[in-house]
């Protein structure tokens, strides 16, 4: 298994100017847990201030447009979140697929022009409530992840997969741990037969949906669970630190 913990915190449609104090919060207390890499991702407009606050957290953006420079009005590329200050970028979120119709083709090309941009992507992947009961979920997931990478090359270097139920995002609900070793195991078996082990064992499988501090060491102590992406509690840097401090007490540390 790879590395250290990841623990991002991802902070979608959240945050002005006054939000730099939890940032400055985070990286300070994130000092002291150096066994857990944490990051967060701020909406476009912080990133560049985040990243100035940042000494220890990695810094990210939520989304990237897949084209060059252009007469796109509104988006923001690639290139640009790196020249912000961002490391990485999250694509794929099903927030950005269900509000703004992304396809896996789409988020395939996010992907290449990420990497292009010299980032490191987190590839967001989950079901439906009705695709889990109709008892698809490791079908559909699977089919996500595989036409979203296409023929993405160098996966230790660059590739993180979170794994985020829809239904657990926001909503209070967290997968039980049976379901998220399961998911998880198999979403492993994808990378290793894509890649070969050696290279797959790199890449982090982030779990998504609900991650609280309350919550947090269970699930981080999971087979194959590499860190979480989370949301909500990800806002305040008390709750953040929590589940960061739960990552440093998982044997994996
Ligand atoms: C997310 O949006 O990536 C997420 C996991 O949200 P929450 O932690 O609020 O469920």
């Amino acid at each position: 298994m790879a590395e250290r913990p990841y623990i991002v915190g991802n902070w979608k449609m959240f945050g002005t100017r006054a939000m730099l104090s939890e940032a400055r919060a985070i990286d300070r207390a994130a000092q002291r847990y150096m066994k857990v890499e944490v990051a967060v991702a701020p909406p476009y407009t912080l990133i560049h201030a985040v990243h100035r606050e940042a000494e220890q957290i990695g810094v990210g953006a939520q989304d990237c447009h897949p084209g060059a420079e252009g007469p796109h009005t509104g988006d923001i590329n690639a290139a640009m979140v790196a020249d912000a200050g961002a490391k990485f970028v999250i694509v794929g979120h099903s927030e950005r697929r269900q509000d703004h119709g992304e396809t896996n083709e789409l988020i395939n090309a996010k992907i290449d022009s990420a990497i292009e941009a010299g980032l490191r992507v987190i590839l967001c992947c989950g079901e439906s409530l009705e695709t889990r009961d109709a008892g698809d979920a490791e079908a559909f997931v699977l089919g996500q992840i595989k036409s979203a990478l296409g023929s993405f090359e160098d996966p230790a270097e660059r590739l993180t997969i979170a794994y985020e139920p829809i239904w657990a995002i926001g909503t209070g609900r967290t997968a039980t741990s049976a379901d998220i070793e399961a998911m998880h195991k198999a979403i492993r078996g994808l990378l290793d037969e894509t890649y070969g082990p050696d290279a797959s064992a790199d890449v982090r499988i982030l779990y998504g949906g609900s991650v609280k501090p309350g919550n947090a060491k269970e699930i981080l102590s999971l087979p194959e669970v590499g860190g979480a992406l989370v949301g909500g509690a990800s806002l305040s840097a008390e709750s953040f630190l929590g589940i960061v401090v739960a990552a440093s007490e998982t044997e994996d540390a």
